[in-house]
């Protein structure tokens, strides 16, 4: 397993790959690696010669400082991981590497990004971009491995490599759970046990929600926000059942046929906790 450090290395590693016919896989991450990243290896191992993970906690997608410095730090153990997964490259850059000058490229994704996350956390995918876009210039590779359970990054980053023309493909994966429903995620981590057994809640409500019939959107909105908010410690931030697609906002239940997604974020405290359902 190599693990580099600067572009220069990974853009020598990946053009001999290709120079050999390899299929190039690759897997953003923020490190702090769980079950879901995991799965990512996975078909990423299953589809391509050469999987290349990078691990880079990318600052320009931080709305706040104190969410950046919270954020989990597990360098050592996911090395560890990695290797026994066999991954063939691991890109961990520090921010001057990735940012040798500051990035002034602003993003334009139509109606994609101005509700939920985007409305919530203003330049968050204007970050997403610079950092998903550089890394598939470096690598250019033949695929690049996305999670469901950050519904709306991957409609974005979709879009994104339509727009500037990449040639990766961008393969969506499925959200990976734990035993009680809750979504994986490297942020679980910081909740305190109650918070942790309590967030189970959010999968659960999504859940039922997806399957009732006989209720408005507008209803099923009200069900979902009601019972999250009544566990105590949760506070949902926002809940939308939106367009599959468009993410646009639905009225009707069954208007849309790109289906529908009902997307929420949940605070636990301070922990921001994200997760959506197929409607
Ligand atoms: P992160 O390290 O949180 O930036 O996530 C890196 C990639 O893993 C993103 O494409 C995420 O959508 C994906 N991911 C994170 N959690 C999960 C999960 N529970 N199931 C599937 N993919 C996930």
């Amino acid at each position: 397993m190599e693990v580099f450090t600067t572009i220069k290395e990974v853009r020598n590693f990946c053009k001999k790959s290709k120079s050999m016919g390899r299929s190039i896989g690759l897997i953003p991450t923020m490190g702090a690696l769980h079950g879901g990243h995991i799965a990512l290896v996975k078909k990423c191992r299953e589809e391509n010669d050469t999987t290349i993970l990078s691990i880079f906690i990318n600052p320009l997608q931080f709305n706040n400082k104190s969410d950046l410095l919270k954020y989990p730090r597990n360098t050592d153990k996911d090395l560890e991981i990695l290797k026994k997964h066999s991954v063939n490259c691991i890109f961990i850059p520090d921010a001057k590497e990735m940012y040798p000058v500051p990035d002034e490229r602003v993003f334009n994704f139509g109606s994609l990004d101005k509700r939920m996350e985007g409305h919530f956390r203003p330049t968050h995918f204007n970050g997403v971009a610079k950092i998903v876009s550089r890394l598939l210039q470096i690598t250019d590779a033949d695929r690049a491995y996305f999670g469901e359970k950050d519904y709306q990054q991957l409609a974005i980053i979709k879009h994104l490599v339509k727009n500037l023309n990449f040639n990766t493909k961008i393969v969506p994966c499925p959200t990976v759970r734990e035993k009680d429903g809750l979504a994986m995620s490297s942020r679980n981590a910081l909740l305190t046990d109650e918070q942790r057994r309590n967030a189970a809640v959010i999968s659960e409500v999504l859940k039922e929600a997806s399957k009732k019939t006989g209720l408005t959107v507008q209803e099923l909105k009200e069900r979902v926000c009601r019972k999250i908010n009544d566990t105590p410690g949760l506070e949902v931030e926002y809940f939308e059942i939106a367009d599959g697609e468009t993410l646009q906002p639905a009225v009707y239940r069954e208007a849309s046929e790109n289906g529908l997604v009902g997307c929420i974020a949940v605070k636990a405290g301070e922990v921001r906790l994200i997760d959506n359902m197929v409607f």
